[in-house]
């Protein structure tokens, strides 16, 4: 079959291909604990799910404006002022179907054909594939050994006259890393003087743990969105746990909007309105929702800390936001991959490698499930590589010797 080069050559997204692997093990009765999961177990807000079901009874599910309906882009202007603390024109919003296509359309709508993007790793998955998709290069700044902090000084380094923008994810996907705000405040004047663009994915920016706090770029410079280099990406996916309503939004000065409302209009037309409903319920509904939902992280994280503490060669850093923990495991194996097979066949537990983050030999743990997922989850990995725990384990109602070491 002849298909497109490009196409063909897009990655498959790990996490999808882990969860069919997970359901099939568990269709076969398996007790598969899934580490691997990008959404809360939350259900949706009530505030979500009344204005969607008011959007469905009204008959009225039509075609919206294409940039979004604009109840809903009222409701992104105001998140803007109170989080970002400046007031945006509805010029100023997209909506589009989830953050990954804000990402999509930003990068589709910022370059030209080889192109470069600054990608920190460890980066979310789907960045460098999204850029190739884009006709650009991903530039991959790695920082140094033993932290997940970029320096700089390498990011400066890795800028040519192809670069175009440097995207940042901060709370950080795989890493929960929160970037310290001198690096930040760095790199909006970086991006300023060079005229480079500064994508913010803020998914996770209110998901984070012991009184820490996400700065937001426009914090770092006192231009209007307008006038800046700064495009915000944000949705209700993590910090109203609403994967599947697929509704995220973009902050950027008019020209981009413009331009990436002529994509949206050419290829999906927006969002259901029935999504848009739900997205406008969660953000002018109670907002006490999030802080339910972040409680219940911060202790799944306590949880995830204590057992990690006796996991004898395994080294962590804290996640400081997020639902992720990225261990470093290289001193069980150089291959990540193998390393998280290893763990689905011994063990069922699903974790992602970390290569697909761009740090091989690092694993990603989520911790958005049970207390009693994190806990039994860490305990089976301990097992079967950690050869100072109790060689013994029930996996269901199994009990299994570990008989490799
Ligand atoms: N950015 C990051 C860093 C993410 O982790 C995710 C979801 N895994 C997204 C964007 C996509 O979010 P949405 O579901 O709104 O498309």
């Amino acid at each position: 079959m002849k298909l497109s080069k490009l196409a063909n050559e897009i990655a498959e997204s790990p996490t999808l291909a882990l969860n069919e692997e997970a359901r099939l093990l568990r269709e076969r009765g398996e007790a598969v604990i899934h580490l691997g999961i990008g959404e809360p177990k939350n259900k949706t807000p009530l505030n979500a799910i009344l204005a969607s079901a008011a959007k469905l009874t009204s008959g009225e599910v039509k075609y919206t404006p294409a940039d979004g309906m604009p109840a809903l882009k009222k409701a992104v202007i105001r998140y803007t002022e109170e989080n970002y603390n400046r007031l945006v024109a509805p010029e100023n919003v997209l909506i589009t179907n989830g953050a990954k296509q804000s990402i999509f359309n930003i990068l589709y709508s910022i370059l030209n054909p080889q192109d470069e993007v600054i990608v920190l790793a460890p980066y979310w998955v789907s960045y460098p594939e999204m850029i190739k998709m884009c006709y650009g290069k991903p530039i991959i700044v790695t920082p140094g050994n033993g932290t997940f902090t970029p320096n700089f000084e390498e990011i400066e380094h890795a800028i040519t006259s192809y670069t175009r923008a440097i995207i940042v994810n901060s709370p950080n996907n795989p890493s929960g890393v929160i970037y310290p705000p001198e690096l930040i405040g760095k790199l909006v004047e970086f991006c300023e003087r060079k005229g480079l663009y500064l994508i913010c994915d803020d998914i996770y920016h209110k998901l984070v743990f012991e009184h820490k706090v996400a700065h937001p770029a426009f914090e770092f410079t006192g231009k209007a969105v307008e006038d800046s280099h700064i495009i915000v990406v944000n949705g209700v996916a993590k910090v109203y746990g609403m994967t599947g309503f697929r509704v995220g939004w973009v902050v950027a000065p008019r020209e981009l909007i413009r331009v990436m409302t002529n994509v949206t209009a050419q290829t999906t037309s927006g969002v259901s309105p029935v999504s848009q409903a739900a997205a406008e319920g969660a953000l002018n509904g109670l907002q006490t929702v999030v802080e339910a939902l972040r409680l219940q992280l911060e202790n799944n994280r306590t949880v995830l800390l204590q057992e990690m503490k006796t996991f004898n060669g395994a080294r962590l850093i804290p996640p400081e936001g997020t639902f992720y923990a990225f261990p470093d495991l290289r001193a069980f194996g150089s291959s990540s991959v193998e390393l998280s097979k290893f763990l689905l066949k011994k063990a069922l537990v699903v974790t992602v490698p970390g290569k697909e983050f761009g740090m091989e030999g690092f694993i990603r743990l989520s911790i958005s499930g049970t207390v009693k997922d994190v806990t039994d989850g860490i305990a089976r990995i301990k097992w079967a590589l950690d050869q100072t725990s109790p060689n013994e384990i029930y996996i269901g109602d199994k009990k299994m010797i570990r008989d490799w070491m």
